[in-house]
Parts: C-alpha cells; structure tokens; sequence
C-alpha cells in the first residue's frame, strides 16, 4: 500500500490533488521521499486543446514561461555544448528488476517493484528508479529534430533531489526488453485496470545506450506541475525500436510531449559516457 502511495505521488503524468505524505522504507534502509506535495487541487490538464501545454501555466505556474524559467524539455544544440567535469557522470547500477506496467493517462509507465532497487549516481549523489515511462515523439530535440519517441528515466534520492536520464528514440530494430511491457500494456488508465503486474523482470539498462555522452542541465518535470531543479541528462546517441513496437506505444498515445521551453540563461554541459 505504502509503495503503491508513493507511486502515485510521483507520477509525472498524475493530474491528482496530493495532501498525503509518506515514506518508503526498504530493507536497504533509503528512504525516498516523495516528489514535492501539491496542497491544492490541480485542474485537469492533456497534449492538446484549452487544457494543453500552452495553457498549463493556469493549473500549475510554474509551467508558466517567464525571465528565468528553468523548464523542460529543450533544444540541445550539439555546437554549443559546453565540457564539462568527468565527475558529472552518471554511473548507472540498474539490474533485472520486476516492474508493474501503468497507464497513468498520460502515458505508458514502468514502476519497478522495490522503490530501491536500482540506482543512478553522480556528483557523489544516489538516486533511486522510480518510475519509466515513454513520450511519443520526443520531448528533447537535437538541433530543431524531433525523434520518434523518449524515455524519461526518474530518479530521486533521499533528500528529494530529482535527476531524469533521457533517452531519445528511434525507428530500426526491435527491443527485445520492450516487449515484454508493451504485450501487457493495460488499454484502460482508470484504476485499478490501469496496472499490469510484469511477470518477467526487466533490466532497465537495457534501454541505455552504452557509450553515449550526454548533454546535462537543470530542468523541470515535462508535465504540470512543472516543478524546477530536476537535473537532466539527455543521452546523445539514440536507441532503436521497431515501427510495430512504436504503433504499439501510438496506439496508447500519439502525442504526448510538451514543446520545447526557452533555454534562458541556462548552460548545457557535454558529459563523457561512463
Ligand atoms: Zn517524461
């Protein structure tokens, strides 16, 4: 119950009111707190129509573009990519993990069992998976290019600090990993249907592409109530997913990225692939 709590509130896609505050505890001994709580009910909000992202500063202002605005997603421009420090690295310790497969009603999600089981480092800072999930196209472009899809990797660590590993994807060969998720792919997101528990578990590093520099800067959560101070690494290089795995994704959503929001005054490092 616990578990299943936390998931909710830190759900990117959730549009519900959160007054609930709780912890999960593990056997490892983290405990990771949830994404920052909402004391006020949050209007409705989709991709498209009088509740898309252009009017989404109505529900949530942060989401509201303004002088120094941090949001998510952006353009990366690859010639302006500024170097940075090895020590911004993330070192990725994923491992076969068993997850249960979510429709949020906003997107197709991936929330691993055990809240701490696997875990990103950087700068000297756990982050524990949270949750996965896919946006269809991609949210980050490279250069003005959109690709045919993203996964957005979530991570907290115990203090509450939030790091996203972005993964740009693109049409070729298949991902053997994926389909696993996408043959369980609940068509309903009203719960409880909206949930499939995963029978065989699933390596999330498998959909990271190995040896892939990133481009890394401070953002924001994609979807209201685009809260800011996530740290972002999008990687460079894509990874591929057949056209029928794809239709499968757009058979649930077809276009749920938010544009890209003004860069501002921000920087955008390059980091070295672990
Ligand atoms: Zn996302």
């Amino acid at each position: 119950m616990i578990s299943r709590l936390v998931r909710d509130l830190l759900s990117l896609g959730s549009a519900m009111a959160i007054v609930v505050v709780v912890a999960a505890c593990t056997s490892t001994g983290a405990v990771v707190p949830p994404t920052p709580s909402q004391t006020s009910t949050m209007g409705t909000w989709s991709y498209e129509g009088s509740a898309g992202p252009d009017n989404w500063g109505e529900i949530a202002a942060a989401c509201r573009d303004g002088e120094g605005s941090r949001e998510s997603p952006i353009d990366i421009q690859l010639a302006k990519l500024l170097p940075a420090t090895s020590a911004k690295t993330v070192m990725v310790n994923y491992g076969p993990t068993v997850f249960s497969a979510e429709n949020t009603g906003h997107a197709v999600e991936a929330v691993p069992e055990n809240l701490t089981a696997d875990s990103v480092t950087a700068d000297g800072t756990t982050y524990y998976l949270q949750q996965f999930h896919f946006h269809v196209s991609s949210e980050h472009t490279l250069d003005g290019s959109y690709s045919a899809a993203e996964l957005h990797f979530v991570n907290k660590s115990v203090d509450g600090k939030v790091l996203v590993l972005g993964v740009l994807v693109q049409l070729g060969d298949a991902s053997s990993a994926l389909d696993e998720m996408l043959s369980k792919l609940p068509s309903s997101s009203a719960s409880p249907d909206n949930v499939t528990a995963l029978t065989k578990p699933i390596d999330p590093s498998v959909f990271l592409p190995s040896g892939s520099p990133s481009a890394q800067y401070e953002g924001s959560l994609t979807t209201p109530p685009c809260t800011e101070g996530v740290r972002w690494n999008v990687y460079l290089t894509p990874i591929t997913i057949s056209s029928s795995q794809l239709a499968e994704l757009t058979s649930r959503y077809s276009a749920n990225h938010r544009p890209t929001q003004p860069l501002h005054d921000r920087l955008v490092e390059r980091v070295p692939a672990a």
